[in-house]
Order: structure tokens, then sequence, then C-alpha cells
């Protein structure tokens, strides 16, 4: 039997989909617009208008400098716990703080200098080109001969797990790794690696960026050293909202942050000469925390702890699924590839397709003739169209249109309108 492609089909999804009312949560200003890049930058929630009108009006423009001690003192940690319970930690194991680029310097360089005199961190080439410069920065900061070992994937989508065993030896200080690399959205078997690194006495550091409200994690359960990740993706906390980091409180008194500013002091008010570090997950602190920007990022944590990140993964594989049976039978003979893992079970939530004319397409997609709806995906050179679906407000009739309007880029050679090299941010 043939399967059911048409729009009908995705309409009856929809009106089964248990968590299809949190749409609206979210501000739609172009009711038709098809927003397939929340895993770059996550739609506004509508909380989050009226709240910072009040963080801006009240608290700094009423309560000025009294609101530190009323509630921005405590915020990024405050916000941590909220986060701590979407990613199976204790709310004093999180803290939001600087880009995710500072918190992995902060957080591998750390174990490097309590892993002394092991020399080697390894990565793979999956992972985000800023955390492979990171590493390589923290490296030169060590004497010797200290040495980043990356992974490689024979296919550009997943890694052996054997192929990592193999690299990890009594050398090896730290392993760090994207749960979702962002490309492929291969999903990492955390507990799986956590262990083999711990077997040889490496510590582990999880880059959660395209994992945190995207699918199940129990950083406790993997028993998880380290983790870093962004919050203005799937934690839809804005741009440039600040990121977050995880340290397990058994390291937390052992390990020291090279960045030793006066928020990561145990007295920053006593304005004494010597750092002592504070207690706990605070000494990983720096300086004074972006407020305004910080305070955005909670009504997209309530929004997420509200659904559940079980309810949250089982629509994103509903969603993927559907999404794989269109491309199955409609746009594979136009020449996309699937560039992500087949199992659902190693994937994260956005899935990518490859096509000789990826750019073009997304430029067309992005820019339309009259009539037809905006699809805003991503893309990522030299091949790659991103669709990242965020279950909290994709739709199954957004995957459906997006398709058909792929079919019809195709058919119609519209996609040769554009130039072959998109420019800006992608
Ligand atoms: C998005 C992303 C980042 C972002 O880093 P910033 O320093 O916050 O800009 C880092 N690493 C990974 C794996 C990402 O996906």
């Amino acid at each position: 039997m043939s399967p059911d492609l048409s729009l009908k089909k995705a309409l009856k999804y929809d009106a089964e989909d248990a968590i299809r009312a949190y749409r609206s949560a979210f501000f739609h200003s172009e009711e038709d617009l098809i927003y397939l890049d929340g895993n770059s930058l996550g739609r506004l929630p509508k909380q989050t208008t009226s709240l910072l009108h009040e963080e801006i009006s009240n608290a700094w423009g009423t309560r000025l400098i009294r609101s530190w001690n009323e509630e921005w003192i405590g915020l990024p940690q405050r916000l941590g716990g909220k986060l701590a319970n979407l990613i199976g930690a204790a709310p004093n194991e999180v803290l939001f703080a600087d880009a995710t680029s500072v918190n992995l310097f902060k957080l591998a360089h750390a174990a490097m200098k309590a892993q002394y005199p092991r020399q080697e961190i390894i990565s793979d080439t999956l992972n985000f080109p800023s955390d492979l410069y990171i590493l390589q920065g923290v490296l030169d900061q060590f004497p010797g001969a200290p040495s980043l070992q990356l992974v490689s994937s024979s296919n550009d989508i997943d890694i052996s797990l054997n192929e990592i065993r193999k690299k990890i030896s009594q050398k090896t200080a730290l392993l760090s790794l994207s749960l979702v690399t962002y490309k492929s959205a291969y999903l990492y078997p955390m507990k799986e690696i956590t262990a083999a690194a711990h077997d040889a006495g490496a510590l582990v550091l999880w880059d959660l960026s395209h994992a945190a409200g995207a699918v199940e994690i129990d950083l406790h359960d993997a028993g998880v050293d380290l983790a870093v990740g962004c919050s203005y993706k799937y934690l839809n906390g804005g741009p440039g909202a600040p990121a977050f980091l995880y340290v397990s409180q058994r390291l937390q008194q052992s390990l020291e942050s090279p960045l030793k500013g006066w928020f990561g002091d145990a007295r920053p008010f006593a304005f004494e000469s010597d750092y002592i570090p504070a207690e706990g997950i605070q000494r990983f602190s720096v300086g004074t925390p972006p407020i305004l920007s910080l305070a955005a990022i909670e009504p997209g944590l309530d929004l997420l702890n509200k659904v559940g990140m079980s309810a949250i993964r089982l629509k994103s594989q509903n969603l993927q699924s559907y999404l794989l049976e269109l491309f199955n039978h409609r746009l594979e003979d136009l020449g996309f590839t699937l560039g992500s893992p087949i199992d659902p079970e190693r994937r994260g939530s956005h899935v990518s397709l490859q096509h000789s004319f990826a750019g073009q397409i997304c430029q067309a997609l992005i820019d339309p003739g009259e009539g037809q709806s905006v699809i805003i995906p991503d893309y990522r050179a030299p091949n790659s169209i991103r669709l990242g679906l965020t279950p909290l407000y994709t739709s199954f009739q957004d995957i459906w249109t997006a398709v058909d309007r792929m079919v019809q880029i195709m058919e119609t050679k519209e996609y040769l309108k554009f130039p072959e090299k998109p420019v800006g941010v992608t």
C-alpha cells in the first residue's frame, strides 16, 4: 500500500498532536512563515516580551541597584536550576554564564590542569569548529607537547564507538564531544562513551548546544563530569543569550577556573586583593552577568519544563519520521540524499538533507516568488540543508509545505535564479 502523502494527512497529524497548543506561546509575526531554523536561533516566546519590559522598567528603571540584592545576584543559578531539571542534573550543578566557547575554555582548562601530567584531549571531526579552536587554545596553555586527537567519521554523518574507544588511552586527559553534532545531528550514546573514557581515567565534557531542549539527557545517569551548551537554540533564550555550564558536584571543589574573576570569588564584595574560589558551581562564574539577556531565558525554560522532555522527544521523533517518509517518496528522486543517521535513536532534532545545489535551494526557499510561503531552513557549506524541527512550534503542516516547495523548486529549476554562494549569516 502506498503511503498517504497528501496535505490532509499532515493536518490529521497536527490535530492528533498532544502539544500543538504550545505553538501559540510563541510570537508569529508572519502567519505563513515556516521557520525550520530553531536549531540556530529559537523563536521568541510571547512571555519574554512582557518579562523584559518589566525587567527594564521596574527592576532596572525603578529599583535600580537594589535589584542586585532583590533578584539579580542569584539569577544565573536560579535559572541553572530550571535547566538542570531538563538535563538530569542537580540545581547546584548548573550555571548560566558567558558564551559556550568561553565556558568550554574554562572547563577544558580546568580538566587538563586536574589531569596533569596527561597530555591529550580527544574530540572528533564532526565537532563544531569553535569547539575545536577552543580546545587547541586550551592546549596552548600547557607546557610539553599536548595534543588534540580527532576521531574522524567515514561518512560525515556518524562516528564509530570503536574508533573512539581505540583513541582513548592512559594519556587522555579529556574527551570533549558534542552530544548532537551540528551538521548531521548524530546523537552519541552518552552513557557508553562516558563509561569508556572513565575506564581509562579520562574526564568527559559534553557540548549540549544542539541537544538541550531537543533530546532527553540524563547527566547523572550517564555519570557525566562536565558539560556546556548554548541557550539561543532549542532553549529559545534569544540572540546572544548567555550559555550554560555543568560541573558534577563530585568535581566542583577540585577544579579550578582559569578565569578568576570577582563573580567566581568567595567574597566578591569584600574587595580583597587575593582570589579565593567560591564554593560550588559559583567559582565558574567570571564577571557581571548580562542581566537583561539572562532574564530572557526564563520563559523558554518554563515552557520546556511544563511540557517535559519526554513529550518533546516523542513529538520530535514523529516530526522526523514524517519528514523522512516524505523525503523517501518525494525528494530522493530529485537528487537529495540524507545527511543524518537513519536510526531515529541516533538522531537529534534536526535533519540534514544534502544536495549539490543546496545553497541555491535554500535561497529559493527563503526568497520565493509572489504567493509562496517563505521557508527558513539553514545552509551549511558545502551541500547541507538543515531542517530544525522544534517540537514546541513546528507543525506537520510546516514539514509538508517545506517538502512540497522543495519539489516545486527542483521541478521548475527555480533554484538556478540564485547565485552559487550565499552571503552573510546562514
Ligand atoms: C551553537 C554552538 C556553539 C555556540 O558557541 P558560542 O560561543 O555561544 O557562540 C558552540 N558549540 C556548539 C557545538 C554549538 O552548536
